[in-house]
């Protein structure tokens, strides 16, 4: 067996130092489902000091696109998951994966098989007439003694790896526990196309052995490869990783999250407003927990992570609690990270904003679940506002209208700040016999275009004199 001698081609360190990875295939942009196939290895490796590893599968050459990956790495970036080494890209490894085989061929763990394709799919029907499990059954397979088939003549054949007979592979899951498949489950798989291409299964176990994997964490849509994952690794003289198979993410219908049914490419959540850490709070959540733990900090979550609490059934996607993780995490985000954010939010909208918007984020922020909430807000600092006309009937009665008026004329030469807008608002009270909130209201309703408003003296400061008084004379 000399296979294992031409392994480690990229040097992984040989200390028994944490390595994950991610795998995406870029076959489509990248959602939240997926992208929590990233998050968990990247936070084991981050939490026990390890490397995380970004691996491209594009093999499949019909559907791999560059935009799908550069979506990936965009998302990946936004959220903070970097990557140690990579991205390795699988259809550059062909000639790696190429000569593996040719090793694994000479150490008696693959043969060529002639079947056609026509005779393979008419066994395949007899099989399932039959009530039985389509496999291959074994005709190409050499065993001593056997006397093969005359091999046809101008057939490429296909190479397949010739799986163990009898016996169990086993592993402990780090999600689903024990699992024994027997191997007489496990029929001969094709490892090379007659193109000599590899196929999938074999270029990943060639790839985690030649990246030093340590622990496997993915969806458990790759629950099935597995036992014929081990026996590669076995045949190719290596033990395998840890494995942690993730249950499936479901929208909020409760179907597997998916482009086809509506789920959003993960970079989307970043142009809607919400924080990278509020997303990786949230989606840490969906499917792994610590203690009753809702909101937390990146900091804690790799400090909390390991595979032991990861939860054994489908995590089911919820909008409505997103946007609350998220307005947790801006109400707890200091104003300086959350100028620029409104800042780009307000740029799509034409806006520029000025040295207020600090004062703005503070003042808006606990009432936002994400920042293009807080850039609505925002805007009725900066842009024009259309008070709705109801609340303008409501509340900008006749027996307010001399108190407004008074109030635009004392506001153009008050301090233009907390206490002198506060006490000319007292004036106005005291010489109209207005109550505050008959004041308050249509103030409100005409300044900032909505009744609901943090309080007058904090927030007029916050606008530009002339633009308080021109309001509040369209009374
Ligand atoms: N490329 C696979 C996928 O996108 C992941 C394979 C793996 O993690 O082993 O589903």
């Amino acid at each position: 067996m000399t296979a294992a001698l031409a392994l480690f081609d990229m040097n992984p360190p040989t200390t028994p130092r944490t390595r994950t990875r991610f795998a995406p295939s870029p076959t489509g942009f990248i959602h939240l489902g997926n992208i929590r196939s990233a998050l968990y290895p990247w936070a084991f490796a981050r939490s026990t000091g390890g490397d995380f590893i970004l691996r491209i599968e594009d093999t499949d050459l019909d559907r791999s696109t560059q935009a799908a990956v550069d979506v990936i790495i965009e998302g990946m970036n936004w959220l903070g998951l970097s990557y140690d080494e990579g991205p390795f890209y699988q259809m550059q490894r062909m000639d790696r994966y190429k000569a593996v085989l040719v090793d694994l061929q000479a150490a008696g763990h693959v043969y060529p098989c002639y079947m056609s394709m026509s005779e393979l799919d008419a066994r395949r029907e007899r099989q399932m007439t039959a009530k039985e499990k389509p496999r291959y059954d074994g005709t190409w397979r050499p065993e001593d003694g056997k006397q093969l088939p005359p091999i046809p003549d101008g057939v490429q054949p296909v190479l397949r790896f010739r799986n163990p007979q009898g016996g169990l592979v086993k592993w402990i899951d780090k999600v689903k526990g024990e699992i024994a498949i027997s191997n007489d489950e496990l029929d001969d798989l094709v490892i090379a196309r007659p193109d000599g291409t590899p196929t999938y299964n074999f270029c990943v176990v060639v790839d985690d052995i030649d990246m030093g994997i340590t622990h496997v964490i993915r969806g458990d849509d790759h629950v099935n490869n597995t036992p014929r994952q081990i026996n590669i690794f076995r045949a190719l003289g290596q033990e395998p990783p840890v494995y942690a198979h993730l249950p499936t993410v479901l929208n909020e219908l409760g179907e597997k999250m998916s482009k086809r049914n509506g789920a959003k490419p993960v970079t989307q959540y970043r142009e809607e407003g919400y924080l990278p850490d509020a997303m990786v709070n949230y989606l840490a959540r969906l499917g792994w927990s610590h203690k009753d733990d809702e909101i937390f900090s990146r900091e804690q979550f790799l400090q909390w992570f390991n595979l032991d609490h990861l939860g054994k059934s489908a995590a089911q996607f919820d909008e409505a609690k997103l946007r609350w993780v998220n307005a947790q995490h801006i109400k707890a985000s200091a104003d300086d990270v959350l100028v620029p954010l409104v800042q780009a939010q307000l740029h799509k909208r034409g806006i520029e904003a000025d040295e207020r918007l600090k004062g703005i984020c503070a003042l808006f922020k606990d009432r936002c679940d994400t920042t293009a909430v807080l850039a609505d807000w925002a805007a009725v600092f900066y842009a024009d506002v259309s008070p709705v006309e109801a609340e303008l009937a409501q509340h900008v009665a006749d027996a307010v209208r001399p108190a407004l008026a008074l109030l635009a004329d004392k506001l153009a030469s008050c301090a233009w700040d907390k206490l002198g807008i506060a006490a000319v608002i007292k004036e106005v009270l005291a010489a109209q016999g207005v109550k505050m909130s008959q004041l308050a209201m249509p103030v409100r309703v005409l300044v900032a275009g909505s009744a609901h408003t943090p309080s007058l003296d904090a927030m007029l400061p916050l606008f530009k004199r002339e633009k308080v008084i021109a309001r509040l004379k369209q009374a």
